[in-house]
């Protein structure tokens, strides 16, 4: 899995430009796969494999939401929905690419489990500020996420983008030693 961290800029990676509700629910939607660990953490429920890691969750989640952004009137409902939509898939692409722990992601279709051979991105360190590992993975991350989203950006914002992500990448490599 990535971090909440890197769901959450992927996220605004989808739903930048669009306006601030659009941004939130991008956000919202990139991190929602992983509500599956508020079972796990307050009720000890454990969902295995993880349902909320499928095409088919992110789906039905993001046509529930479109239902609710149509009865708010919301002008862009349609576009708002998709973009939810692929905030989310973002979330499952990202963990397919850490290539740990495989999860359903053509779920109801099949229940066969999925995960790249070859791992791209790190696997989040467990979220403890003493933990080297956890800010080893964030900064290897970020050094790859950042230009992800910061490709399009011009002048100042891609030259601080390009700095975070040479010393996010230099500092998590070195860490790795
Ligand atoms: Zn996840």
């Amino acid at each position: 899995m990535s971090s909440f961290v890197a769901h959450a800029l992927a996220g605004y990676g989808v739903g930048r430009g669009q306006g601030r509700a659009v941004l939130v629910a991008c956000a919202v939607f990139a991190l929602l796969p992983d509500m599956d660990y508020a079972l796990l953490w307050g009720a000890g429920v454990e969902i295995e494999p993880r349902l909320t890691h499928s095409i088919g969750f992110v789906t039905l989640a993001a046509g529930l939401a479109a239902l609710v952004f149509r009865a708010v009137q919301w002008s862009s409902w349609r576009h708002a929905a998709v973009l939810c939509w692929l905030a989310g898939l973002s979330h499952l692409v990202m963990d397919w690419l850490v290539g740990v722990h495989a999860n359903p992601l053509l779920y109801p279709i099949t229940m066969q489990t999925f995960a790249s051979p070859v791992g791209i991105l790190p696997s989040a360190g467990h979220p403890d500020p003493f933990n080297p590992y956890f800010w080893r993975n964030l900064a290897i991350e970020l050094g790859i996420v950042l230009p992800l989203l910061l490709w399009r950006s011009k002048g100042a914002i891609r030259l601080a983008g390009i700095a975070i992500c040479t010393v996010s990448l230099a500092a998590g490599l070195s860490l790795t030693r």
